[in-house]
């Protein structure tokens, strides 16, 4: 096995546009093309990691965005990063961790530094995070409609496709209803669930005892995205699971929230929560306690699912995760090939070592809007002029 960690002697941050195939509603808005960003690492010894940083183009899901998490990858965390005592990616966490929030950003250098590890160990990433399944149950998301046949159509599209769990985004007037229309079409069998992406005052609670009779897998955020006392309150009154996504930013949130009982349910976004370590962290909490947990999704391209499968490989994910395959989302992914739906409904998890895929670089240049480097006398990362790309 090659030592576990070398020199990083090159550094590349790409912000890149992404059209989207269809825009996607939800009940924070409209997206039509995803702006994401992208964290390179090379070694001197050859070897590279990929990682990306998903953050949302706008602030309407978490305070984080886009740019922000540029700026914070470029100007702190991958400098950071390089003052870490070894490429152990726990390492590069502490080594990073005077930087509060920016979740997105340090979450994206850690997991470049997880393929890396992943590379010069020959072994594979869900390998060194101590996962063992080699394959991973998923459903799908479905963003809110123009009309009810719409959703039941796209449903049971999905449905035949494999999928083994729906969820409906919802918000105010879009909500019993398609609930109702779904499950008097699909019958109590399909796994069914909702998220209201924090659309919802605890005013609004009737919505919420009036889904409680539909045997949903679990209501996603459905109140504010910091109101633990709220969600509290809420899971309280109803039968149906609470599952925090939005608020659950740390480790120490899901154990805030777990004692709370302000929810029965965990969404694990490894970038929401600061990156994979953290993610095993809320793993290791929600197994000690028996509550069920499953891996959301930020629109990734196969740069981010990649560490998102790898994750997803540990026991404790028993509940499908949200992972479209990026041709289902974009016109190319960024990998070649990327990964598919099986018609069981289960995704590969990579068995390469390194990133588990191949990254298309042509691609990402054709896209990419800004670009930083690593000035290797200073140490610190230099922009690119962005003159000659395509935006
Ligand atoms: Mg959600």
């Amino acid at each position: 096995m090659t030592e576990p960690s070398a020199r990083i002697v090159k550094a590349e941050v790409y912000e890149v546009a992404m059209p989207l195939l269809k825009t996607f509603v939800t009940g924070f808005g409209d997206t039509s093309s995803r702006h994401t960003v992208l964290i390179h690492i090379v070694d001197d010894d050859g070897f590279e990691g990929w990682g990306e940083a998903p953050a949302l183009d706008h602030p309407f899901y978490l305070p984080e965005t886009t740019s922000t998490t540029y700026s914070i990858v470029v100007e702190y965390a991958l400098a950071l990063s390089l003052q870490a005592t070894s490429g152990d990616p726990r390492d590069v966490v502490r080594a990073m961790s005077p930087i509060r929030g920016n979740t997105f950003a340090r979450a994206g250098v850690e997991a470049a530094y997880w393929a890396l590890a992943s590379a010069r160990s020959g072994q594979p990433m869900s390998a060194l995070l101590g996962g063992s399944a080699v394959r991973v149950a998923v459903g799908e998301s479905l963003s809110i409609a123009d009309s009810m046949e719409e959703t039941l159509e796209e449903v049971a599209l999905r449905l035949s496709e494999g999928y083994r769990r729906i969820k409906l985004k919802i918000r105010p007037g879009w909500d019993v209803n398609v609930v109702r229309a779904v499950r008097e079409r699909f019958g109590h069998d399909i796994l069914l669930q909702v998220d209201a992406n924090a659309a919802y005052t605890l005013d609004e609670a009737d919505v919420f005892h009036a889904l409680d009779e539909f045997e949903l897998l679990c209501i996603e955020q459905p109140l504010g995205y910091d109101d633990f006392e709220g969600s509290q309150a809420l899971q309280r009154q109803l039968e149906t699971a609470i599952c925090l996504d939005e608020a659950i930013r740390s480790p120490s949130d899901a154990r805030r929230a777990l004692d709370m009982d302000a929810c029965r349910n965990i969404n694990v976004k490894p970038a929401r929560v600061g990156g994979l370590v953290a993610s095993l962290e809320i793993h290791d909490l929600c197994v000690k306690r028996g509550i069920p947990m499953w891996c959301g999704g930020m629109l990734e391209s196969g740069i981010g699912r990649s560490a998102n499968l790898a994750l997803c490989s540990l026991p404790g994910f028993t509940q499908p995760a949200d992972m479209s395959p990026a041709v289902v989302l974009y016109e190319e992914d960024l990998v070649d090939p990327t990964y598919l739906v099986d018609p069981e409904g289960y995704i590969a998890v990579p068995q390469a070592s390194g990133l588990g895929f191949n990254v298309v670089t042509d691609r990402i240049t054709a896209r990419t809007v800004r670009l930083a480097v690593l000035d290797q006398r200073t140490q610190t990362m230099r922009e690119e002029t962005t003159d000659h790309f395509r935006i």
